[in-house]
């Protein structure tokens, strides 16, 4: 945890050392940095504030034991409530139903959604041994259908056609019973997406999970968003069951602030992050990792 230490943080800890409590001051001088950090990180305003009044409220009374320091001490309970607001532990994909288990992906266009598919498609073969089935219910956007299904060979699963000409709703369903018949364990649904949230993008991407009623509804958002992402959230949290969120390109965001605002404004687990653009990009959410980034 040392190690995720900014400078400004460790500075502080320096001159809270001999001290055998934490005071008042001491809370509000390392607050005063945290939230710097925070915002430099591009977390939204209000979770940053959120977060601070909860760290607060847990550091104030705090007893110093030991030979740590107040310092140490206040870092620590920063770094836990950080790794504890993203996410404790790890939270993989939940299979956990009849097969074919169906996965909706939702976010906006360009997100990374259709190449997320394809680097989930691939965990689900490598690392839980599963036969897996894509589609692509983007029938706007025809070279996105295409897109797919270039990804998921690269990944080794299978495909299923969709014609453009047809509801975005029947091309699921006829997905779903291809998955049925040939005893798929997964169908990973691919969806349509904007550049900007919009009513229509919203209606029918409820009306795909009503049909289908996935196990998991994963948003897929770019981390280099920042806090815009926050809006992002908002709209599709309001619009359908989220169960988890894809964090994408975390390798071109230094500071991972989206990470935090996405998980306090959805309050769904982030179960993985985007770090290339190689179909084997893909990690297992590390909240705790995390949380020393974005402490920076
Ligand atoms: P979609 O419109 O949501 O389906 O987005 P795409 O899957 O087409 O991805 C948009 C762009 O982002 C593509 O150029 C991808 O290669 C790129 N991309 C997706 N995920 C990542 C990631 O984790 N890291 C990086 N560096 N690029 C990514």
């Amino acid at each position: 945890m040392a190690s995720a230490l900014s400078d400004r943080l460790s500075k502080l800890v320096k001159s809270m050392r001999g001290q055998a409590r934490i005071t008042e001051t001491n809370v509000q001088d390392m607050m005063r940095e945290v939230r710097m950090a925070l915002l430099e990180a591009d977390v939204a305003l209000p979770v940053v504030r959120d977060f601070i009044n909860r760290v607060k409220e847990k550091a104030l009374g705090q007893e110093v034991v030991g030979s740590l320091n107040p310092g140490q001490v206040l870092v620590g309970i920063v770094h836990k409530e950080l790794a504890a607001t993203m996410g404790e532990g790890v939270a993989d994909i939940n299979l956990a139903v009849q097969p074919p288990a169906v996965i909706l992906m939702a976010g906006l266009q360009g997100a990374g959604k259709t190449t997320t598919t394809a680097k989930l498609a691939k965990h689900l073969i490598e690392r839980r041994k599963k036969k897996v089935l894509t589609v692509s219910a983007d029938v706007y956007r025809p070279a996105a259908i295409e897109q797919l299904k270039t990804v998921t060979k690269q990944a080794g699963a299978d495909w299923f056609p969709s014609r453009p000409e047809d509801k975005p709703r029947d091309i699921a369903l006829a997905a779903l019973d291809h998955a049925r018949r040939h005893l798929f364990d997964v169908l990973l649904v691919d969806t349509a997406g904007r550049l900007a949230i919009d009513e229509a993008l919203m209606a029918e991407i409820r009306e795909l999970h009503a049909a289908l009623n996935p196990i998991e509804t994963l948003f897929v958002v770019d981390a280099m968003q920042g806090q815009d992402a926050v809006n992002t959230a908002k709209a599709f949290k309001d619009a359908l069951p989220l169960t988890g969120v894809v964090l994408t390109k975390l390798d071109g965001d230094s500071r991972g602030g989206a990470a935090l605002s996405v998980r306090q404004i959805t309050g769904a687990p982030i179960k993985f992050a985007g770090v290339s653009e190689k179909i084997d990009g893909l990690e297992v959410f590390d909240a705790d990792r995390h949380a020393g980034r974005v402490l920076g």
